[in-house]
């Protein structure tokens, strides 16, 4: 048999021609290229954890209605009255979902996002079977509205995707803008605000839910502490949500992840205190970027900081000899010219950074 021809024979060809997504090794990395928080659980939270888990019935399929998970999140995580919520095995998860929902047979459905925007949007889209329209950023990284306003009435979008904030920029886009492209999709398209960095960004569409029908708001523990359970959740108008549920897969939230969430949940204090460090640290890093000569840095609203330096590859190059990982956005697209992003992290890790990045520059 030749495998070649069986792949040929049975595997689409988009698929065959395209990379899977790369993750590159960390170990022995400062690692800083994935918004993740650096912190733990405390101790003394991690054995209560354990303790809790060693009960939860691994030989039974998940609960079908996620009752007292989806009750935390809409108690703690500011879910307005009569709104529910779907829960998927990371925001990844939702994404596909909803890309696969408005994928429609007969005709090809399109979903649009500004770019440079979160990679999986347009890789659900494709996998999909939708048409991505990605609408250049202006040059100072902020939504161009008349080109997004143009392209939505010319594309007709089912789905547009906003990232609040944005990634890998780190910024706010405007809200009235995003209310602007909310109108202009009106009943013709849905618009799903993609929250992963609300934590940090402290800003959110999710009280104005029953102000627009067609509005989504998608949102992640994963930045909040919790990247390893893989947990999103997203909120819309019930009759809405109702769609979705028949496209999400079964059981997708499993035991382990629910019983973990719902500790979280319930010390959501302590995540915030972290939240709010890290906040902090952001500010200082900022900060101590723009005093270095030739460095230009992005406003950001999330727990990552866009920078732009003379030469990113061989700055990025440098950095990853002196052991520190972070993200090089310069082929990403051309408003991202040798730009760089950097997750915030711990002081010492921060520093560490720093430091390196010094070195980088001057070598
Ligand atoms: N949305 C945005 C904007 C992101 O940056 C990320 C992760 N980098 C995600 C969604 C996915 O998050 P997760 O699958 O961990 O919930």
């Amino acid at each position: 048999m030749s495998l070649d021809s069986l792949i040929s024979n049975t595997i689409r060809a988009d698929v065959r021609s395209d990379k899977s997504y790369h993750v590159p090794d960390a170990s022995g990395y400062v690692k800083l290229d994935a918004m993740e928080n650096p912190y733990q659980l405390p101790e003394v939270l991690r054995r209560e954890l354990g303790q809790r888990m060693a009960d939860v019935a691994l030989n039974r399929y998940p609960a079908a209605s996620y009752g007292p998970l989806k009750e935390r999140i809409r108690a703690k995580l500011g879910v307005p009255a009569g709104y529910d919520v779907l829960l998927g095995n990371g925001s990844d998860e939702l994404i596909a979902i909803m890309a696969a929902t408005c994928a429609h047979q007969d005709r090809r459905a399109v979903l649009l996002a500004p770019v440079p925007a979160f990679v999986m949007f347009q890789r659900s889209a494709q996998i999909a079977g939708m048409d991505f329209v990605g609408v250049p950023l202006k040059e100072d990284l902020t939504l161009d509205l008349p080109a997004m306003l143009e392209a939505i009435g010319k594309h007709r979008p089912a789905l547009v995707f906003l990232a609040y904030p944005n990634n890998p920029t780190g910024n706010l886009f405007a809200a009235d803008e995003i209310e602007a492209i909310l109108r202009a999709q009106g009943d013709q398209g849905l618009v799903v605000v993609d929250e992963a960095y609300e934590p940090f960004a402290q800003q959110s569409f999710m009280p104005r839910l029953p102000q627009f029908d067609n509005l989504i708001v998608m949102r992640t523990l994963s930045k909040l502490g919790l990247a390893g359970i893989r947990l999103g959740y997203m909120s819309a108008h019930p009759a809405l949500l109702e769609q979705f549920e028949k496209v999400r897969p079964p059981y997708n939230v499993n035991v382990m992840t629910q019983a973990a969430a719902e500790f979280a949940l319930d010390h959501i204090d302590v995540l915030n205190e972290q939240a709010r460090l890290l906040r902090e640290q952001r500010s200082v890093l900022s900060n101590a970027l723009a005093d270095l000569p030739g460095v230009r840095v992005f406003p950001s609203a999330a727990n990552f900081i866009t920078i732009r330096v003379p030469d990113a590859d061989a700055v990025h190059a440098a950095l990853l000899s002196r052991k520190i990982l972070i993200k090089n956005l310069s082929k990403m697209h051309s408003v991202l010219t040798n730009c760089l992003r950097v997750t915030v992290s711990t002081p010492e890790e921060n520093a560490a950074f720093l430091d390196a990045l010094k070195a980088s520059l001057a070598a």
